[in-house]
């Protein structure tokens, strides 16, 4: 067994431990107590790791993590690039950089918190992880169960496409349709009397694991501080659900905070996206309320952000008060085009949730909130790979023989 861990919530102060507790009484989500205090950046640059091609994946920061587990697919989540593309900087109006998390082993940033949850729960000596989705938070934890010895249960809704039931079944797991109330679904599953240990979007475990997006984001600013003025972004952008990688960021920086490597006048702001057409968290932001409470959803575009009732919503509104930032929302069509822009602009293919990060952006500078020599991070949360969709073209067809005429009058 690993040692119990202490807990603490973000909003109230209540303190718990893990595994017995979760959510605090208040109904806020719990999170790790790390002693950052003594965190210094890692010593070696880049991948490190005993042997030729390991990477040492979220790893790196062991020192705030929950567990360590250098092996198998976990140590290839994470340690994914951060590119300067300034190909974009008219669209976006700022200096921007985009965060590539579809270089994850199942092309989104849940590897990370999956990584690290199904590590803590083969330490523990689980014999079940879990999760509670149908895209890609259940591809992943399937994947990183394969990669341990951890039995496998994902729970999907009823009317799951088989396009995604296929993405899910090729790693193994048990799939179950639930029947029933997918929202309440959720919360029953982190009771802690489960034989099975379900690492949902925003529980300690998968949070702790997505802290390393925004840490990673931070190192590189950071080591490029010595050449550069500034060595922290002015802005991180995250296209956001639940609620889970929001705060997770938020902890990231108030983590490096506490161990001096971020100054209060060089904290990012943390601005966090939603689709306009399932947006609970920008409403509240937008109302001045305290608390997210639960909308309707309209169909989007952004099908991976689109939760009515995100279990980190409030602490994803504190996060952003508090950083400075904020909560917004974008249409559909600013989707598919800042889609489309970081495609044909950029060369980096996305799934329409992961684009609400450059549209938002475009929405900030258009709005003042980030000046023109801001450095804004977008994060790219997934692969536009797994559902490309119609792309609409019908290539010409050219006999081989007249190619070089036509490649001629092409570059002409
Ligand atoms: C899960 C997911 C999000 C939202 O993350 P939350 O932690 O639920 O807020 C954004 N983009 C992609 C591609 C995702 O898979
Ligand atoms: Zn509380």
């Amino acid at each position: 067994m690993t040692d119990t861990l202490g807990l603490t919530c973000y909003r109230c102060g209540a303190t718990a431990t893990f595994p017995d507790s979760k959510r605090c009484d208040c109904g806020e989500p719990l999170w790790f107590d790390t002693e950052s205090e003594d965190f210094g950046w890692p010593e070696s640059v880049g991948r490190e790791g005993d042997g030729p091609g390991r990477t040492s994946g979220p790893w790196r920061y062991a020192d705030l993590l929950p567990v360590e587990h250098r092996e198998g697919v976990g140590s290839a989540a994470g340690d994914t690039p951060l590119v300067r593309a300034n190909g974009l900087d008219d669209y976006a109006g700022c200096r921007l950089w985009l965060k590539d998390e579809s270089e994850n082993p199942t092309g989104s940033f849940k590897d990370r918190g999956s990584a690290v949850g199904v590590a803590w729960a083969a330490a523990a000596g689980r014999e079940w992880v879990g999760t509670v989705s149908h895209g890609n938070m259940a591809i992943s934890v399937s994947a990183h169960a394969a990669g341990t010895d951890a039995e496998c249960v994902v729970l999907v809704p009823d009317d799951i496409s088989t396009e995604r039931l296929t993405a899910i079944a090729q790693y193994g797991p048990e799939v179950l349709r639930i029947a029933g109330d997918y929202g309440r679904l959720y919360y029953d599953t982190l009771e802690t009397d489960s034989p099975v240990e379900f690492v949902n979007s925003d529980t300690p475990l998968r949070v702790a694991g997505q802290k390393t997006t925004a840490l990673e984001i931070c190192e590189a600013f950071a080591r490029r501080g010595a050449v550069a003025d500034r060595a922290a972004p002015d802005a991180i952008v995250v296209p956001t659900s639940s609620g889970g990688h929001a705060s997770a960021s938020w902890k990231a920086l108030r983590e490096l905070e506490a161990a001096g490597l971020l100054g209060a006048d060089s904290l990012p702001r943390l601005y966090f996206v939603q689709a306009a057409a399932c947006d609970p968290i920008a409403q509240a932001y937008r109302e001045g309320a305290d608390e997210v409470t639960a909308t309707t959803a309209d169909e989007t575009v952004a099908y991976s952000i689109a939760n009515s009732d995100p279990p980190s919503g409030t602490r994803a509104l504190a996060a952003a008060r508090e950083t400075g930032g904020a909560v917004l929302s974008v249409t559909d069509d600013e989707i598919l085009d800042a889609k489309a822009r970081l495609a044909e602009g950029a060369g980096f293919c996305v799934e329409p949730a992961s684009a609400t990060s450059l549209a938002g952006i475009r929405k900030l500078t258009e709005s003042g909130d980030l000046a023109a020599d801001d450095e804004a991070v977008a994060v790219l949360t997934g692969t536009g790979f797994r559902e490309l969709g119609d792309a609409g073209t019908d290539p010409e067809t050219v006999d081989l023989d007249d190619l070089p005429e036509r490649l001629r009058a092409l570059t002409e």
